[in-house]
């Protein structure tokens, strides 16, 4: 596909997702979404997220509520520090994801690791990591409206159990689902948005950087911010 048809494409998915949600009757942002975000931003994290995961976990089962279950061999439930100050959201489990049951250990997860390993200087196991869908789409193709709108009520609720002080949005998906925009990630990224009251940084997806190493440049900038939102120290600062 040439650029150009794959920005074409791209446009042609947004507008769909766009009006999936208004004929679903979830017009987007929806009224009142703005009272209802201010609530949740007031509503303290629960005693015991770990607890409160796990109970999610089990409300999930063994998961029929969009086609994807039929191709999945797991769940991806997203995995880490239930008391985790910063939380990764990605897009969806891939091959590697769908084998082991966890989220992002395959190629890009390995950037990933070093992204938060060797340039946010944290431990992966303290942060928390998680995708919108927690089932492998068929081919890795995008996800669809319908499977966005059936698995986000699990993310929305570990958002809260989690409640960590700095969301980061991996890629185009992670980045408009958390700040309700269809904006591309080459304009979103690097600009600080919000999540019910949790500060947001868009940055590009690792997989995007394994074909743009270029990129990873931008991100680190990104990094830095995130560190000063954590209140750590920045390397070169
Ligand atoms: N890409 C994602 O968005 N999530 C994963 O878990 C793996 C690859």
């Amino acid at each position: 596909m040439s650029g150009r048809d794959e920005t074409l494409a791209d446009l042609a998915a947004h507008g769909r997702f766009l009006a999936t949600l208004d004929s679903v009757g979830v017009p987007w942002p929806s009224p009142g979404a703005e009272a209802e975000s201010a609530r949740r931003a007031a509503t303290p994290r629960p005693e015991d997220p770990a607890a409160a995961l796990a109970a999610l976990r089990e409300e999930m089962g063994d998961c029929q509520r969009c086609r994807l279950a039929s191709g999945r061999r797991t769940i991806v439930f997203g995995q880490g520090n239930p008391r985790a100050e910063l939380m990764f959201i990605g897009e969806a489990p891939g091959a590697e994801e769908d084998q082991q049951g966890l989220a992002f250990v395959g190629r890009a997860g390995q950037l990933l690791t070093d992204i938060i390993e060797k340039g946010l200087r944290m431990r992966r196991a303290d942060v928390w990591i998680g995708n919108i869908l927690k089932c492998r789409p068929p081919q890795n193709r995008n996800p669809e409206p319908d499977e966005v709108l059936a698995c986000q009520p699990f993310l929305e609720a570990q958002i809260r159990a989690i409640r960590p002080r700095v969301l980061v949005g991996l890629g185009k998906f992670g980045a408009q689902w958390l700040l309700k925009t269809a904006e591309p990630i080459s304009r979103l990224r690097g600009r600080v948005g919000e999540y019910e009251g949790i500060p947001v940084m868009p940055t590009y997806h690792p997989a995007y950087l394994l074909r743009n190493p270029a990129g990873k440049k931008d991100v680190w900038e990104d990094m830095k911010a995130v560190l000063r939102l954590l209140g750590r120290p920045v390397p070169g600062d």
